[in-house]
């Protein structure tokens, strides 16, 4: 599109014949128009109140999730679950502790990497238990806790979470664990958990997720010692202090970032049964075959949640309804160790998209009719569709699709809008072009046979009345010759004027030819007709012609004739008013004359249809 200079647009407004360029700029306007707004909607957040947007977008987000390929699943992260099994062997929750310090025992002496819990230990039990799984952590020296962080929400202006309340486990747990991290998670307005605060600062400390605890200590690093960067690309969090060493995550303005989900509960990481991992390890003891294989748990880091139905955490979460809770900080420590992060696209990626988007779809639609504007559009959004699943597959980014859409959705239709618009005014002018006349702007004579033949059709076959009225103007010719052809064109349109006043709105004015006018009168009696004609004749004479400083006079014959007899065709009626007008101007001129009234027409037969006679009834 080029572009144009003030004073070019000025004159595109006012060129009549240039309608074209008008249109193609109001076209451009209102797809420039429709792009500021979907960036004022993505930018400022106008519909705060309202989630629908977002909702729909996080939609979107979990069905690229869903759809995406198979991520790195790192085999060194497993599940030992207090399943259902474990419960009907073990007893009720909670357990006495003897039985975390015996797996905490079993699993690091089969050379496990870290021992994980999702349970929160924070009162205490007996004095036996409690020593036990005290002893078994410090003899351990890689049991990782968790803490309960009650966040009340995330305060803007702090740029911190508003913390209600810190549930810890006990000292004496905490003094042994190689780690703890919270296990807090916020799950988004519709339920559904799709990210965890990264790190969360309160009271001067810095309390990390446990997921990312754990992996950042497999990476011997430490997320106390975090960095927020903000780059072009968006903001992170830097963990690490080396260069080579240290991770970037991508996180939001709360520090939160997105688990990136690695596959269904069962699908995922390997899971092992608690209390079969103790009986395996009796099996041994009494030198019988075990059901697990307890070398596999070297160099594992081993998650240990519950799992049972009714006792664990479910949560929905992008691929399932229903995730154990649990399962977070197994795929967050997934996704730090594969330095795998999912990403929200920085929002001058996103605004660039919607403009472009917005461009091209006013670039392809602005020419073309509404289903094919349609097909077009449809087609936009599902190749975008399919990009922004391609971009989180490929990039693991997270491209806006809301908006985009909204720009192509909201583009089509006003575009076709304005577009239909534009066609039904081109029509009315074509329509004005092929049936007004130039000069006077009276309806052409092809046009008015048209519509005096409709009506006259219309009278035969349900009755009223019509008349017409025929005029021309008096020594006409003369006018030409005395004051030039200029004048008498004047004259002639000022005479259109004058007939276009004295006639009602659905009479039909036109330009019979020459300096002739025929009006069509529907409804009209001829005395109706002739007090038109009469006034129309009054008001000529009366007139002053003023062109420039000189004022002309004119007067005009008039002739009307009823449409009475239906057999009359459309030229027999013209040629009755014809011949009234022909009386007028032999008559003297500056006069109307009524065409005498044609008997109507003998009415036809009609045929009667005689009863048939009644059959004689049978005698009762
Ligand atoms: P009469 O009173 O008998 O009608 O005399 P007249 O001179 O008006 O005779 P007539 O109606 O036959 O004359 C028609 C003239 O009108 C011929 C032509 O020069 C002139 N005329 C027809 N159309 C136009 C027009 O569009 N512009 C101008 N200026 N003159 C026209
Ligand atoms: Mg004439
Ligand atoms: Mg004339």
């Amino acid at each position: 599109m080029r572009i144009h200079t003030i004073k070019e647009l000025k004159n595109l407004f006012r060129d009549r014949h240039n309608k074209r360029g008008y249109y193609d700029f109001v076209k451009t306007s209102l797809g420039a128009l429709i792009i500021l707004f979907v960036l004022i909607i993505f930018f400022v957040d106008v519909f705060e109140g309202v989630d629908l947007f977002k909702e729909f977008e996080l939609t979107t987000l979990d069905y690229r999730l869903r759809f995406r390929r198979a991520r790195n699943i790192n085999r060194d992260v497993v599940f030992v679950d207090m399943g259902e099994d474990s419960i009907k062997k073990i007893g009720r929750w909670p357990w006495s502790r003897e039985w975390h310090a015996t797996i905490i025992s079993i699993l690091s002496q089969f050379g496990a990497k870290a021992v994980v819990f999702d349970v929160i230990f924070s009162e205490a039990s007996s004095e036996f238990s409690d020593g036990a799984m005290e002893e078994a952590m410090k003899k351990a020296n890689n049991v990782y806790i968790p803490y309960a962080l009650e966040l009340e929400r995330y305060n803007k202006a702090k740029r911190a979470w508003d913390v209600r309340d810190i549930i810890l486990p006990l000292e004496r747990f905490s003094r042994w664990a190689r780690g703890g991290g919270h296990i807090t998670i916020v799950p988004d307005p519709d339920g559904i958990i799709r990210r965890v605060p990264a790190v969360v600062d309160y009271n001067s400390s810095v309390y990390p997720q446990l997921g990312l605890k754990v992996a950042c200590n497999m990476l011997g690093i430490d997320p106390a010692r975090y960095k927020i960067k903000r780059t072009f690309f968006g903001r992170y969090i830097k963990i690490g202090e080396d260069k080579k060493e240290s991770i970037y995550i991508p996180v939001d303005e709360k520090n939160q970032m997105l688990v990136n989900w690695v596959g269904r509960w069962g699908q995922d990481f390997k899971h092992y049964s608690f209390v079969e991992v103790i009986t395996s390890y009796q099996s041994l003891l009494a030198k019988k075959e075990p059901l697990v294989n307890l070398g596999e748990f070297k160099d594992k880091i081993c998650v240990i949640g519950l799992t049972a139905p009714g006792l664990y955490d479910i949560k929905p979460n992008p691929l399932q309804p229903a995730y154990p809770a649990v399962g977070t900080n197994a795929n967050v420590i997934n996704g730090v160790l594969n330095k795998d992060f999912v990403k929200k696209a920085p929002q001058w990626l996103d605004a660039m998209i919607i403009i472009i988007l917005g461009l091209l779809l006013t670039a392809n639609i602005s020419k073309v009719n509404p289903v094919r504007g349609a097909s077009i559009a449809l087609l936009m959004v599902l190749t975008y569709l399919m990009i922004s699943f391609a971009v989180l597959d490929i990039l693991n980014l997270w491209v806006s699709f809301i908006h985009p859409f909204v720009v192509i959705i909201l583009g089509y239709l006003v575009i076709t809008f304005y577009n239909q618009i534009v066609v039904s005014i081109e029509r009315a002018k074509l329509f004005t072009l092929a049936t007004k006349d130039g000069l006077t702007g009276l309806f052409v004579i092809r046009h008015f046979n048209l519509l005096l033949e409709a009506d006259m059709e219309r009278i035969r076959s349900r009755g009223g009345r019509l008349s017409i009225l025929m005029s021309d103007i008096d020594h006409f010719k003369k006018i030409n010759d005395s004051y030039g052809h200029q004048v008498g064109d004047f004259i002639l349109s000022e005479v259109a004027s004058i007939l276009m006043a004295c006639c009602r709105q659905l009479d039909i004015p036109s330009r019979y030819g020459g300096e002739e006018f025929i009006v069509m009168l529907p409804g009209a009696s001829i005395e109706d007709a002739a007090m038109v004609a009469e006034r129309i004749r009054s008001r000529v004479e009366g007139h002053d012609f003023r062109m420039g400083d000189k004022t002309y006079k004119a007067t005009i014959s008039l002739g009307v004739a009823e449409f009475t007899n239906a057999e009359d065709k459309r030229d027999d009626l013209i040629k009755q008013a014809d011949g009234a007008l022909y009386q007028s101007k032999e008559g003297g001129r500056n006069r109307i004359t009524k065409a005498p009234p044609k008997p109507p027409a003998p009415p036809k037969p009609i045929e009667r249809i005689s009863k048939p006679k009644e059959k004689p009834g049978k005698p009762q």
